[in-house]
């Protein structure tokens, strides 16, 4: 039976580094802070800003939300914007998605300044996953290697299958994973037979959105299996991976929930932090 990969228990770890971190920014005159911006009443992102404000109370960082109604112009949206981009007591800008119909999700995202994107998705920041360059990388794919790397879990050298080549998740990681010195094979929904590149796999990274899509016969055994999805399903949520029958297999897996997504909003903050290095603190 698989041990778990434990994202609470590495969260818990996470944000005591950074709450240990703010408290040293605080004492050299830097209050650390996140701006997030929320057009719209989408449900799940007025859920997800509250909670982020929730963990930056519990870290000692100080947080503004900016809503705006859905009927908001998209020139409004960018002029907040570039008054957080210009304000120097922001160091991070988060703008929460889905964006309303009518606003142009690329060219609201390229208006962060790169060193506060501290969802990783400006495309410099994107230009310099690839080339390796110290940038702000999306929180997801480093909870991936977080989770790896805090559970003890050496990455060189190790053949990583990575399914699914989203923006959000699968594609940079295949950057980040690359940066750890792994081989790294990427599969997406045109691969044929799935299972027989998955099953070479020392570490499985599954970040597809379709339930329980990883059978367990598609997992070698011993294999290290980390499932980034999240879906929806009666009564709850679960991942890609078929948790109850992979575990049989595995050597460690990750659960959903109790997985990568608890180490997300922690690693958005530590985002926030290198942003204040970037913007030309002296830590
Ligand atoms: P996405 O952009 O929709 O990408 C999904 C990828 O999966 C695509 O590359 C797609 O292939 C591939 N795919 C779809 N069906 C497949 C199949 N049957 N076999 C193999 N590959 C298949 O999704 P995303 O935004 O990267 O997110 C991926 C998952 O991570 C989702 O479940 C999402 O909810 C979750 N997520 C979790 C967190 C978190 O905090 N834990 C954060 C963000 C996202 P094609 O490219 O060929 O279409």
């Amino acid at each position: 039976m698989a041990q778990l990969l434990d994202g609470k228990a590495v969260s818990k770890i996470l944000k005591e580094e950074i709450r240990e971190e703010i408290a040293t920014w605080k004492e050299k005159g830097v209050q650390p802070k996140l701006a997030v911006i929320l057009v719209g009443d989408d449900p799940a992102s007025v859920v997800y800003a509250r909670s982020k404000q929730k963990v930056c109370e519990g870290i000692g960082m100080a947080f503004e939300l900016f809503t705006m109604p859905s009927a908001t112009p998209e020139a409004e949206i960018l002029a907040t914007i570039e008054k957080l981009n210009n304000d120097q007591n922001v160091h991070g800008i988060m703008i929460e998605l889905p964006l309303p119909k009518g606003i142009r999700k690329e060219t609201v995202m390229a208006a962060v300044r790169p060193d506060k994107d501290v969802d990783g998705v400006h495309p410099i920041n994107r230009g310099y996953i690839l080339s390796g360059e110290e940038g702000l990388f999306p929180a997801t794919p480093q909870s991936c290697i977080e989770l790896l790397l805090r559970s003890g879990v050496e990455i060189a050298g190790k053949h990583v299958v990575i399914v699914g080549r989203g923006e959000t998740v699968g594609k940079p990681l295949v950057f980040l994973i690359l940066k750890h010195n792994a081989t790294v094979t990427i599969c997406h929904s045109k691969t044929p037979d799935l299972g027989a590149f998955t099953r070479q796999a020392d570490i499985l990274i599954a970040a597809v959105g379709r339930a329980k899509l990883i059978k367990k016969e598609m997992v070698k055994a011993g294999a290290i299996v980390v499932d980034a999805g999240i879906n929806e399903i009666p009564g709850g949520i679960c991942g890609d991976v078929d948790f109850e029958a992979v575990q049989d297999v595995a050597e460690l897996i990750s659960p959903v929930p109790g997985g990568v997504g608890s180490l997300t909003t922690a690693l958005i903050m530590r985002n926030v932090l290198k942003g204040i290095v970037l913007q030309g603190g002296v830590r």
